[in-house]
């Protein structure tokens, strides 16, 4: 999955909710705390269990005999839960949010978030949930799900607050590390953030440990996220996931967790030009993350480790 920038219309709209919000909660400092902005908004919080269907039905079928117009087929939150593989869920009618109890704490913090900002976008609840969740087409839902993301992540981080943050923060694991203890916020979102909104040429990619890599590892499709910065994005349009995947295990070593290597790559612009990025991957000893960080044009008389061609 690659990230992809809103139009700077929708952006300023999102932004223009979240901080609405954090106005309200008067500017606070980091971490934000979602239950003071789902007081804020008067909105609810239930928990959910999607490995335990039983439950999840008996839920539903009371969500029905609640009445009002949530549920007008008993199935339909199944339906929607199954179909787009849901961690959450926001219901408008009852201004609640339903979160799967078997998702990760730090990951129930994102959740909530993206199904804050689904409930403050004027154009989202109609589109929310109902027939029109369940009939709409794969590119809108993908685009509801990417404002969603965009706001979780504007109102995680407080808007402009982390850009300050971010502009002092050179460019390294282990300093961007300290942003997301600053803000409460997994490393992968934080250093994600911090590519997504940065001026420089950066990249940023999930994916497995190359030594440890899972029964369904796809080497087709190696990375969970290819994360890259605007400038990076129009500079090296061609360049891609599985062969960046490739350079980069070549450093790797065993260690699990940690850090687990670093090292200066090639890659070719449009125009085919070589430059140099200076690389690093950091293990959560679940994820790999690597951050690639623009250094200089190639020349001829500088040695590079590893490099790569783009085909
Ligand atoms: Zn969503």
């Amino acid at each position: 999955v690659r990230n992809r920038f809103l139009q700077d219309r929708t952006a300023a709209e999102i932004d223009r909710q979240v901080a609405k919000i954090l106005r309200g909660l008067g500017n606070p400092k980091p971490p934000l705390h979602l239950e003071d902005a789902r007081a804020l908004l008067d909105l609810d919080l239930q928990y959910y269990s999607s490995s335990d269907d039983g439950a999840l039905r008996e839920f539903i079928h009371n969500l029905r005999v609640a009445g009002k117009q949530i549920v007008l087929r008993p199935t339909i939150l199944l339906d929607a839960i199954k179909r787009f593989d849901l961690h959450a869920l926001y219901l408008p009618d009852r201004k609640r949010i339903l979160l799967d109890e078997a998702q990760p704490e730090i990951k129930q913090r994102w959740n909530q978030a993206h199904e804050i900002i689904h409930s403050i976008v004027p154009w989202h609840e109609e589109l929310s949930l109902g027939d029109n969740r369940s009939t709409l087409s794969q590119g809108c839902y993908e685009q509801l799900e990417a404002e969603a993301n965009y706001g979780a992540g504007r109102l995680l981080f407080l808007l402009d607050l982390f850009d300050q943050f971010a502009r002092e923060t050179k460019p390294q694991i282990e300093a961007i590390k300290q942003l997301a203890v600053i803000f409460g916020n997994t490393i992968t979102n934080t250093l994600w953030r911090y590519v997504e909104r940065s001026e420089y040429i950066l990249f940023e990619i999930v994916s497995p440990h190359p030594y440890y890599l899972p029964p369904t590892f796809d080497p087709t499709n190696p990375c969970k996220y290819f994360i890259r910065s605007r400038s990076f994005a129009k500079m090296f349009p061609d360049t891609n996931e599985r062969d960046l995947f490739q350079i980069i295990s070549a450093y790797c070593d065993r260690r699990r967790a940690g850090p687990v290597g670093s090292g200066e790559i090639r890659l070719h612009d449009a125009n085919r030009d070589a430059h140099i990025f200076a690389c690093e991957s950091f293990s959560n000893s679940y994820e790999m993350l690597t951050l690639g960080v623009y250094q200089s044009k190639y020349s001829p008389s500088v040695k590079v480790p590893h490099t790569m061609r783009v085909a």
